[in-house]
């Protein structure tokens, strides 16, 4: 099977999902986690820049015993102009156990997946979707509350070009939560129902806030320095409106400052932005166990 999309997934594709990362961020934790894919091979495959997600499928690979190769596109025949589907039919003929492909177009990662046998699995495809981030942020969520089931959660800043903001708004509703997309009005999609940020934050479970995409922008916001921060970043203040308890995520990379303020995002009770990154490890080692695993069945 592929990891495509949130759609890819099955409703016990996503409970199992949620579950092994669960045991696997103990075990991660407690130096316990087992070699399950011993002697496979995962190629990784990034044509966008990535800290996060790239190190993250690497540590999950090398955690369950597999080993890693990860081709350095700068230095590719991509620069010689090779087009992405003969990279895919090369890296195919390769025989990988799996492939994970970052790519700045919509729909790169199913165009792959429909040419190699191997199973893929989509690290982020333009502003699509960005499916391993979603569950992470899924099982990060329940790992602090138990369940989703009656929760909400406030996705905030540049929805429009988010492909993490996508798979969430598709993933957390199966899971029990609601979604509220809120943002500056030339970041939302043309289809998304207009709520300020304040309305979205005041009473939510959980504020999830996104980086301005500034790279996918044909114009300037025109917002000064400070402005952003003030008119649509999470501040103290604007925290103080959402649950008692209320947690705060961030997909990372932040831009401190401009959609969410240090004090926040360093606030060692409210900010589980560092979980989400261990449970990234975490859920990775989940996601490819079960793509190899039914590979091999
Ligand atoms: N790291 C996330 C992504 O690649 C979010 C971001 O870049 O703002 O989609």
């Amino acid at each position: 099977m592929d990891l495509i999309s949130i759609d890819s997934l099955s409703d016990a594709d996503v409970d199992g999902l949620i579950g092994r990362a669960l045991a696997h961020f103990d075990d991660v934790r407690s130096g316990h986690a087992a070699a399950s894919l011993d002697g496979r091979i995962l190629f990784n495959l990034f044509y966008e820049n990535s800290t996060r997600t790239l190190m993250s499928f690497a540590a999950a690979a090398h955690r369950l015993g597999m080993a890693v190769v990860t081709l350095p596109v700068e230095q590719s025949s991509a620069k010689k102009g090779e087009t992405l589907g003969d990279t895919a039919r090369t890296l195919g003929a390769m025989r990988p156990s799996a492939l994970v492909i970052r790519h700045q177009q919509d729909g790169a990662a199913g165009e792959v997946a429909a040419i190699i046998d191997a199973p893929v699995i989509n690290a982020g495809d333009g502003t699509n979707e960005h499916p391993t981030q979603a569950l992470l942020d899924a099982a990060t969520l329940v790992r602090r509350f138990g369940s989703l089931e009656g929760k909400t959660v406030a996705i905030c800043g540049d929805i429009r070009h988010s492909r993490v903001a996508r798979s969430n708004a598709k993933l957390l509703p199966r899971l029990g939560a609601t979604v509220r997309l809120a943002g500056p009005a030339k970041l939302m999609p043309a289809d998304a129902d207009a709520i300020s940020i304040d309305e979205a934050i005041a009473g939510a479970d959980a504020v999830m806030m996104l980086r301005v995409q500034r790279e996918r922008l044909e114009e300037e916001l025109g917002d000064a320095p400070g402005e952003y921060l003030r008119l649509y970043g999470l501040t103290p203040e604007r925290l103080a409106t959402a649950a008692s308890d209320a947690v705060v995520l961030h997909p990372g990379p932040m831009n401190r400052g401009v959609e969410i303020a240090d004090s926040v995002a360093d606030d060692g009770d409210r900010s589980l932005i560092a979980t989400q990154v261990e449970m990234g490890v975490a859920m990775r080692m989940a996601c490819l166990e079960l793509v190899v695993g039914r590979a091999e069945a």
